[in-house]
């Protein structure tokens, strides 16, 4: 170890020091890194567009317009232990969770919104030089956290249908050497799409030797089960889960992963201790003391996809996607997705607008309440009326 002995070569507290480049000691990757482009916050859109936050629609982020069960607010607001940390075990929630998903406590680890499990996944599997598939158009925090770790994003494109590409899959984790694809990710129902990954395609996938990271986060949604308890089957599946949409609860982040043994393990290593916070356990625990509720929501946003489903296809611009999630695709024809985004805006919904590969033209929408699917209904229909 080199000493410095001259007392006179360092720079004293009074002397400013040499000048160096600070910026230099980032990570040279991260310069190359696109930004994740977040949602615009709700009071900030308010203001925007000068109405009270109350008259806004809001279908352009997946939440769930009902919010939590009325016990959870209650919970919250009775909860007396604000001041003192969280258990780091998340012991009772995990008891809880095994009833709800139907596997052993011991494979479950709860997160802060599904986001932190997939950051967990990105930073314990990879490396600069490891690579992920994606298999795009879907969500874009696998690509993002991928490249956050240094790695590589092989894109098997999904179908016309958006149905993943499966023997491209394959080719695209075998063409590599051996062990550089350590990830793959799947979801389903997918996002933006809302379609579902059929058994045998998990199956076969499966059999892949990289690690498979089925994103489960709409599944309530879905008209198919979960395939949570696979990973207790499979070594190399992680299933992730969420209470942002199905429990409404989006603003306090939390989701959990059901994970094989083995990387439990790891898990318990990798982990902040406390990163889960005791207002989202509170509530966590409440959503599943009251699955009555979080179930008669679902099945309530369910029955409103199939009635905005079909009032979508009266719109001459637009092609629903069929969704199992809680929102809906569409392609625009002959109009400027943009520019019905924007005209929505106006009075007050948001909506996602895409215009990028496989999503060209595109809007996506979550499904709302009733009256806000009519309100929306009657301003595309007006949009159809006036060319803007
Ligand atoms: N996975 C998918 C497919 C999503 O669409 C989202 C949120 N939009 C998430 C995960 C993130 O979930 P959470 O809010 O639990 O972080």
């Amino acid at each position: 170890m080199a000493l410095i002995s001259d007392a006179a070569a360092r720079p004293s507290a009074t002397q400013p020091p040499p000048a160096f480049d600070v910026q230099r000691l980032v990570r040279s990757e991260l310069n190359a890194l696109e930004a994740y482009t977040p949602i615009v916050p709700f009071e900030v859109l308010s203001e925007r567009l000068g109405l009270p936050v109350e008259q806004i629609i809001k279908l352009d982020a997946n939440e769930n317009p009902y919010g939590p069960a009325p016990a959870v607010l209650e919970a919250l607001a009775e909860y007396n232990f604000y001041h003192i940390y969280p258990d780091p075990q998340q012991t009772e929630l995990r008891a809880a969770l095994a009833e709800y998903v139907g596997v052993p406590a011991g494979h479950i680890l709860p997160s802060h919104g599904a986001d932190e499990m997939l950051d967990y996944l990105c930073r314990i599997f990879l490396r600069p030089g490891d690579a992920i598939v994606d298999c795009p158009p879907t969500f874009g925090m696998y690509s993002f956290d991928a490249q956050l770790a240094g790695a590589e994003v092989i894109e098997v494109w999904r179908r016309p249908d958006y149905s993943v590409d499966v023997e491209a899959v394959e080719r695209a984790v075998l063409e590599q050497a051996t062990g550089r694809v350590k990830l793959l990710f799947l979801t389903s129902p997918n996002n933006p799409s809302g379609t579902w990954l059929p058994d045998e395609d998990l199956a076969r996938l499966l059999r892949l030797p990289v690690m498979v990271a089925l994103d489960e986060a709409y599944v309530e949604f879905a008209d198919h089960p979960s395939r949570a308890s696979w990973a207790l089957r499979h070594d190399n599946l992680v299933v992730l889960r969420t209470f942002s949409k199905a429990a409404g609860i989006a603003g306090l982040r939390l989701g959990y992963g059901v994970c094989p043994a083995w990387l439990m393990e790891t898990l318990w290593k990798f982990k902040q201790p406390y990163n889960v916070n005791v207002a989202a356990t509170v509530a966590g625990l409440a959503s599943l003391r009251n699955l009555d509720h979080l179930r008669a929501t679902v099945e309530k946003l369910k029955a409103e996809r199939r009635r905005l489903t079909a009032l979508l296809e009266t719109i001459s611009y637009l092609r629903p996607q069929p969704s199992e999630a809680n929102f809906v695709l569409c392609r625009v024809v002959g109009r400027n997705a943009k520019e019905i985004k924007q005209a929505l805006e106006r009075q007050g919904i948001l909506v996602r607008y895409y215009n990028k590969p496989g999503l060209d033209n595109c809007i996506r929408i979550s499904v709302g309440r009733p009256e806000q699917t009519d309100r929306l209904i009657e301003a595309l229909r007006e949009i159809d009326a006036v060319r803007l």
